[in-house]
């Protein structure tokens, strides 16, 4: 009797049970679909690093023996949808049975739900084996309870023995969040950047072919990305090297000269599953443990807080939250994303930066994606599912389960404060003091007229346009009561239309 499998693109976890034996009547199924290429409008770079990872993926199926059905975007089975696919492949191979791992996006549950129905064959869902916790998991822990990430955290440290001494957490404390606000001025020297390149143009004239529409730089001929498990580890290990032990002091702050800082830079290894997040906060751990001179506590614990609390936080309030959670818009938000959030041409040097590196290399770190981009996209009000579908094309890590609870929830608080504990919205004077974007603008946090911060006028707009939903976060009070004295000396407002500066 032969099944197919069939393995998305962001299943390529090669430690799978799956792969664990060779067998005559199993057939791997890989499809580079149009569906998937047009969901949404999407980076060059991340068409091109799903597609080369999936083709390098099957390679080494084939290579360590497994039978593999691939589908190129230019084939013809490429218009079909993963269903009608799977019942066309069952017909062609006499398959009798199919199996597939969970998807980690609603989109794909949906449709694949329906899979048996639709074939009338048995199917096999298998779990990916790749997070700690099940999709349910967070959801359980909390119930009815608030939820918030750090006691989610402190549990998963403790069960999972991460960072812990007999009698609590190393260190003597669990978060060393107060350690790791420094701004950036050279001093280490930034690292190289990227540290390998690959050439795809190959799978780049596939993509042109397709049609398959994209923006952004495409860089198939230096392509900065890991695409096959072994650069994913050697990514890990120069990470390790020469960024971890400066990891959480630079954890928040932001340079022209850099884009990637002291950040790890493997979100896209770790979304598409080449690596495990345990052998990350493994390898993060054991790095610790053998050289504490060299790598601090706080860094550890730093980096170790991202992928163990944060990262499984978010998937468990993805799946707690979906369907509802892509409609949530709780400050009624519909102003038009500006344009420049495609070409990056805008005088605001913050967001000018922060928008090129985005075009240029699909990636921005952390800080720059929630208090450069995000900030100006909660300020300005602008319409939450513009500024989702924009995080979702534009970077090389973007998946729904990650890109939602962190857009709408972390940065646009459009799920009223459910992933965050108040509004992420800082005016200039937090953007001069984590970095240096202020030295090249036109504008000065500190000036008044012409040259003022039109992020700091957003600012104390935003807090006097929400007064009432904003009382509801009781560390912005003081805030608040600020905004309502200024505006008291300035007469009444109203929300924004247009995004100053385009
Ligand atoms: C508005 C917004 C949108 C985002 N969209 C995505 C997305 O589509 N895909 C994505 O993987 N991350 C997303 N993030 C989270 C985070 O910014 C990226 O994971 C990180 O920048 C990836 O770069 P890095 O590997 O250098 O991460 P580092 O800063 O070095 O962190 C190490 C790892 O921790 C994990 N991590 C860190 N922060 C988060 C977080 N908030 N949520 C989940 N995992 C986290 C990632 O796996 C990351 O690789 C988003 C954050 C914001 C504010
Ligand atoms: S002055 Fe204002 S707009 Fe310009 S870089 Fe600084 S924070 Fe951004």
């Amino acid at each position: 009797m032969t099944t197919l499998r069939l393995i998305l693109g962001d299943q390529l976890n090669a430690a799978h049970p799956w792969f664990r034996e060779r067998r005559d009547d199993v057939i791997h199924v890989l499809a580079e679909l149009q569906q998937e290429g047009r969901y949404v409008k999407h980076h060059a770079q991340k068409l091109l690093g799903f597609f080369a990872a999936m083709r390098a993926f099957a390679d080494a199926l084939i290579q360590a023996g497994h039978r593999v059905h691939y589908v190129r975007i230019t084939d013809t089975d490429a218009a079909l949808g993963f269903v009608p696919l799977l019942a066309k492949l069952a017909q062609d191979y006499g398959a009798e049975a199919l199996a597939y791992q969970l998807p980690d996006e609603w989109r794909l549950d949906r449709e694949l739900d329906g899979l048996a129905d639709a074939t009338g064959l048995p199917v096999t869902v298998h779990d990916t084996q790749h997070f700690y916790t099940t999709r349910e998991a967070v959801g359980s822990f909390f119930g009815k309870k608030q939820w918030r990430m750090e006691w989610f955290y402190r549990d998963m440290r403790a069960r999972y023995g991460v960072l812990m001494r007999h009698d609590g957490p190393e260190g003597g404390q669990w978060n060393f969040d107060h350690d790791n606000r420094e701004k950036w001025t050279g001093d280490p020297a930034a690292p190289v950047f990227p540290s390998r390149v690959l050439d795809l143009r190959n799978v780049w004239a596939d993509i042109e072919a397709a049609g398959l529409p994209h923006f952004g730089n495409p860089r198939a001929d230096r392509f900065p990305w890991p695409v096959t498990r072994r650069q994913a580890r050697a990514d890990l290990r120069d990470f390790i090297a020469h960024r971890l032990p400066y990891f959480g002091r630079f954890q928040d702050a932001m340079s022209t000269q850099s884009p990637m800082l002291f950040h790890a830079r493997l979100s896209f290894a770790l979304n598409t599953k080449m690596l495990s997040p345990q052998e990350v906060v493994d390898a993060a751990v054991v790095a610790w443990r053998d050289d504490p001179a060299r790598y601090p506590l706080a860094a550890i614990e730093g980096f170790v807080r991202q992928i163990l609390g944060w990262r499984e936080y978010v998937r468990g309030v993805y799946w707690a939250k979906m369907p509802g959670y892509t409609t949530e818009n709780f400050f009624a938000a519909q102003a038009p994303l500006p344009d420049f959030f495609w070409t990056g041409d805008t005088d605001m040097a913050c967001l000018r930066h922060a928008i090129t590196q985005s075009l240029e290399w699909a990636y921005a770190h952390h800080i720059q994606r929630l208090m450069i981009t995000g900030n100006y996209a909660l300020l300005a009000g602008l319409d939450p599912d513009a500024v989702d579908a924009w995080y979702l094309g534009i970077y090389i890590d973007a998946i729904e389960w990650v890109e939602l609870p962190n857009t709408r929830g972390m940065a646009l608080c459009a799920d009223g404060g459910f992933v965050a504990s108040k509004p992420y919205a800082a005016s200039g004077a937090y953007v001069k003091r984590m970095g240096d974007y202020c030295r090249d603008c036109r504008y000065d946090p500190t000036a008044k007229g012409d040259k003022a911060c039109p992020l700091t006028g957003l600012y104390w707009n935003f807090m006097r346009r929400h007064p009432e939903k904003l009382r509801r976060f009781p560390r912005l009070w003081p805030v608040l009561k600020n905004a309502q004295a200024r505006g008291e000396a300035s007469g009444p407002l109203s929300a924004p239309d247009k995004a100053p500066s385009e």
